[in-house]
């Protein structure tokens, strides 16, 4: 995983040690990593840090997991953030499963590690494809996040490296309008602080390396609201 498309795992569980055990192998994975340590705060990491995927226990004080996950995939823009529970007992998982609570695994504690790590990238695969190293298409465009090369019908384009990432963030999902705040976290990095601006600055830069053999702009402009593909 490179570096610059470190998807971030937010990690839901209140006990300490269990907490650091899997949030330290993720972090050896390449994951960054937000730690909550029971649902409420779980529901406003969540908004904070726009993560790619949760790994979410389901006994928790207060407000379950089962609560905190069946908030989030009622809300619109966190319903398709992947949810993996974890589960004491294999009666609790059938119980979870019966809820109906649309998280989209079921693990089973004490789990292995490396069969955890390997749920957490397949539902990965299927919702960030670039960061797991995918050829992303759209339209005419063809975007190789492993050789970093980007074609528009079959001829290649020139682009930095910021405009690599804008796009492949774009071609994840065709249509939905990031803001310059969120498209700030996922290509710049949440520890970084850059100005909104910049935003500006570089999809212009992308909307001209894209359209560098011709073709239309294919970036929409969302007046009051941000960017989008097509
Ligand atoms: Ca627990």
């Amino acid at each position: 995983m490179s570096p610059d498309h470190q998807p971030t795992v937010l990690v839901v569980e209140d006990e300490a040690a269990q907490r650091e055990v899997l949030s330290y192998n993720l972090e050896a994975e390449g994951f960054r990593v937000a730690r909550a340590e029971n649902g409420e705060e779980a529901l406003v990491l969540v908004e904070e840090e726009n993560p790619d995927i949760i790994v979410l226990d389901w006994m928790l004080p207060n407000v379950s997991g089962i609560e905190v996950c069946r908030q989030l995939k009622t809300r619109p823009e966190t319903r398709s953030v992947p949810i993996i529970m974890l589960s004491a007992r294999s009666e609790e998982l059938d119980r979870v499963r019966g809820l109906e609570t649309g998280a989209d695994d079921y693990v089973i504690k004490p789990y292995s590690v490396v069969e955890l790590m390997a749920r957490v990238r397949a539902q990965l695969r299927r919702t960030r494809p670039s960061a797991a190293g995918l050829r992303l298409e759209y339209d005419d465009i063809v975007l190789d996040s492993e050789t970093h090369r980007v074609t528009r019908e079959t001829k290649e384009l020139k682009l930095g490296p910021t405009e690599f990432r804008l796009l492949s963030t774009f071609m994840e999902k065709p249509g939905r309008v990031w803001s310059r705040e969120q498209l700030l976290d996922r290509v710049w990095g949440r520890d970084i602080y850059v100005d909104t601006r910049t935003v500006d600055v570089h999809i212009g830069r992308l909307r001209k390396a894209l359209c560098q053999h011709g073709g239309d702009d294919p970036l929409r402009t969302v007046r009051g609201a941000g960017y989008a593909l097509g």
